[in-house]
């Protein structure tokens, strides 16, 4: 699904020369190249904030932490997405209130957001899926409107820019109250190893949050609040740091890919391509098909035979999961993600494919169904 390989051999000397600078001088925590790379993201984001954390899960939840909220209070979340989202709200004694999405975008149905609001919701988390902001413009709205936190789960968007009606350009992470996003290697901003950060333009948040992450305190052994240790290491900073100079044309060859297969699956009703929304760019951290007609794991087997790998981002909506049965929810309550699920299939998608590879990956998608 990734050649992490191949864009790292680009690479080599820049990320060799960076590693070896941290261990040449063994400050390997809280070392000057974390706030290098948490300088350049805040430049490159145009954030008045960046805080550094050791992953996307531990980035969400010191997000919630940093908000006051209380047990019980409603925080609401889509339910097609990955997991993180949901279980940071359930390990804080929140209560995860989960939305349908929209079958065009993937993202968080307005319509099904306003009217999951009640007087106990305290925050919003709509997830950018797949690389392409949310309908921001009208989440905001809604959240001015009601009073609620907006904490962006852009884990899978860094560097998608979302244009608001008056014209405003932002950064995906950056228009709530808080973001967060993950470095996980095959993430589009991805280090050799677990790292995330969290986003805001909050003098006051942003303290907050660099205590809770450093176990609540602000001065060496004097704890403020209960916090948790969550940091990113030296070494993953040094390599955040080459590869944010080469984020922008990382966003360019994913999009070409895109491009490629779209073009490529124009023609056939049996697939259908991801919409791409008029406010925001997209940067393709996945490349997600919905099948239409087309029996999904006959195709996935072809396409394995082929050595071609294909993925199903995400087969159980959080409803429908083991460990999230509710009393609240069943089956068929949230029928486009229900029906998504069944239904979609992600191609490779990454900074390295070639168009020879595009190309063998879409004629073989093109004869099974033909
Ligand atoms: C990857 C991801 C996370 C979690 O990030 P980790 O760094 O793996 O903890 C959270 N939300 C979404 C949407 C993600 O894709």
């Amino acid at each position: 699904m990734v050649d992490l390989k191949s864009q790292y051999e680009k690479i080599k000397g820049e990320v060799n020369a960076g590693i070896q600078d941290v261990i040449d001088t063994t400050s390997f925590i809280k070392g000057t190249k974390v706030t290098e790379f948490q300088h350049n993201l805040e430049i490159y984001l145009n954030v008045k904030h960046v805080i550094p954390v050791g992953n996307g899960t531990d980035a969400l939840q010191i997000a919630l932490m940093a908000l006051g909220l209380k047990p019980g209070d409603e925080v609401i979340t889509p339910t097609f997405t990955f997991i993180a989202t949901a279980e940071v709200v359930a390990l804080l004694g929140l209560i995860p209130v989960v939305v349908d999405v929209d079958f065009d975008t993937f993202n968080i149905s307005i319509d099904s957001l306003k009217k999951a609001i009640t007087s106990k919701t305290k925050a919003i988390v709509p997830v950018h899926l797949f690389g392409q902001n949310t309908d921001m413009e009208a989440i905001m709205a809604i959240a001015k409107e009601h009073n609620l936190f907006v904490v962006e789960d852009a884990c899978q968007s860094i560097g998608s820019v979302y244009t608001f009606s008056d014209g405003r350009k932002v950064q995906s992470g950056c228009m709530g109250e808080i973001g967060c996003t993950s470095f996980f290697p095959s993430k589009n901003l991805g280090c050799f190893g677990d790292g995330g950060a969290i986003f805001t333009n909050n003098d006051e948040l942003a303290g907050q949050m660099r205590a809770i992450a450093n176990h609540g305190m602000v001065v060496r052994y004097y704890h403020d609040m209960v916090g948790v240790n969550s940091r990113l290491d030296s070494v993953q900073a040094a390599v955040l740091d080459v590869k944010l100079k080469h984020l922008n044309s990382y966003c360019a060859n994913r999009l070409a890919a895109a491009d490629y297969y779209d073009a490529a699956f124009a023609a056939t009703d049996k697939l259908i391509t991801p919409a791409r929304s008029a406010n925001s760019t997209h940067v393709f951290h996945q490349y997600t098909l919905k099948l239409n007609g087309v029996d999904r794991a006959g195709l996935q087997k072809h396409l394995a035979d082929k050595g071609i790998p294909a993925m199903i981002y995400y087969p159980v909506p959080l409803h429908l999961q083991k460990a999230y049965q509710d009393e609240r929810y069943k089956a068929g309550d949230f029928p486009v993600a229900e029906k998504l699920s069944e239904c979609v299939m992600s191609l490779p998608m990454h900074t390295e494919l070639t168009n020879e590879q595009l190309e063998y990956i879409t004629k073989s998608v093109l004869e099974y169904i033909a």
